[in-house]
């Protein structure tokens, strides 16, 4: 058994970001299943990422 999985598991950031290649995203998707750790973090980031965005796009708003 070789230990591969810590670095698709540190791609969890970047790929939701989409600061990575097409290559690294799908070997991420294809791990995702198989990794409770990364489902975990995956669906924490979503949340906060998607609050994020939205804040974002709220505050970058022009004030009229
Ligand atoms: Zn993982």
């Amino acid at each position: 058994m070789h230990d591969k999985q810590k670095p698709l598991c540190d791609l969890c950031l970047s790929v939701m970001t989409g600061d990575c290649s097409d290559e690294e995203r799908l070997a991420f998707e294809r791990h995702l299943p198989g990794c409770e750790a990364c489902r975990a973090e995956w669906n924490d980031l979503q949340l906060a990422w998607g609050r994020f965005t939205r804040t974002w796009r709220t505050s970058n708003r022009p004030r009229i």
